[in-house]
């Protein structure tokens, strides 16, 4: 069982909310890093400084939030209303629990049962605006007093292994968090290595400005989790990334095109260490690439992603071997990395 997956996707850190994944990652890392600190968003940033081979300073990023819910208003059942904290979607809500606030109670959305459903309503999406959190509280009163407006829920899953992959909540992106320690916990880079943990990436990016800002970095990659479509479907279309065939590197999303340099430099490593890499089909969706590219002045940047099935749901499905493959890449194609700023 990997310990290091289990206990960063069993943690919870809905965005804007990151704190208990941001003290559990920094004692996992603080022994191996020089220096540390949290920025007033809440990114947490690790320098490690480099032997002086080479004068780069590179950052790696890994977004520290999740998808989840946040409870708007306690209804005179005691249910609770909730509006969607990043991308959700509706289908995938009814009938899950839920772990709610700081004390995370368990929870269940609800809606109406299927016995009371009329005709066309058998077919229809309930809307989130129609279900509810139930905590099991008798009244308002009562629910207000076990938890409050404003508070956080995300779903209550637990890390599991069937094989070759990995079932649990959040692997987008700690699965991206996990390799990024590991990666801190080896031995100096040529370069100064900053790790930069980050809040709400899932709202748009937007810790990823701050950290590297503050940074500057020349070269920065991004570590996430892209969602594979690799099951049958209906056009008979190839599948954008799939499980099991390596790190999936991005050339071209929705906010950014990536460093064609780069993109060649993780190409070359992974043909001459014989590790699996597929690319990303080109297209829609985005990483912290964006913001890490634009932020600091123009950065050379690259998406690397470990694939997953079923993301932004309770059960998001990953592959060992590609994780594992991921951090094998990453790390060797950065300690092969020769770059002439400008170039
Ligand atoms: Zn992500």
């Amino acid at each position: 069982m990997n310990t290091l997956l289990q206990q960063l996707t069993e943690a919870v850190g809905v965005s804007g909310d990151e704190k208990e994944v941001r003290l559990l990652i920094r004692d996992l890392i603080q022994e191996h890093v020089d220096s540390w600190h949290v920025d007033p968003m809440g990114n947490l940033i690790a320098h490690k400084k480099g032997t002086g081979a080479s004068p780069l300073k590179v950052l790696v990023d890994a977004h520290m939030d999740e998808i989840g819910l946040i409870l708007i208003e306690a209804d005179s059942y005691g249910t609770f209303r909730f509006e969607g904290v990043g991308g959700l979607d509706d289908r995938v809500l009814l009938g899950k629990v839920v772990q709610v606030g700081p004390k995370k109670l368990p929870g269940v959305i609800g809606a109406r049962p299927v016995h009371l459903l009329k005709g066309g309503q058998y077919t229809k999406v309930v809307e989130r605006d129609s279900m509810r959190i139930d905590i099991g509280a008798s009244s308002k009163d009562n629910a207000l007093g076990k938890a409050k407006p404003g508070e956080r829920a995300t779903f209550l899953s637990t890390y599991e292994e069937w094989g070759d992959v990995a079932v649990g909540k959040a692997f987008d992106d700690r699965a991206g968090c996990a390799i990024l320690i590991e990666l801190l916990r080896g031995e100096r880079f040529p370069f100064d290595f900053y790790a930069s943990f980050t809040v709400q990436e899932e709202l748009g990016l937007r810790g990823a400005i701050t950290a590297s800002a503050a940074i500057q970095p020349d070269v920065a990659i991004a570590l996430d989790c892209t969602p594979a479509y690799d099951l049958p479907n209906k056009n008979d279309e190839s599948p954008n990334v799939r499980l099991g065939a390596g790190p999936a590197l991005y050339v071209m999303d929705s906010g950014t095109i990536q460093d064609p340099r780069l993109v060649r430099h993780f190409l070359k490593t992974a043909e001459a260490h014989d590790i699996p890499v597929q690319i990303r089909r080109p297209g829609a969706g985005g990483t912290n690439a964006g913001s890490l590219q634009r932020a600091a002045g123009g950065t050379a940047v690259l998406s690397v992603s470990v694939p997953g099935r079923y993301l932004h749901s309770p059960h998001t499905m990953i592959n060992l071997q590609d994780f594992a493959h991921t951090r094998q890449l990453v790390d060797t194609a950065l300690r092969e990395l020769v770059w002439k700023i400008n170039a």
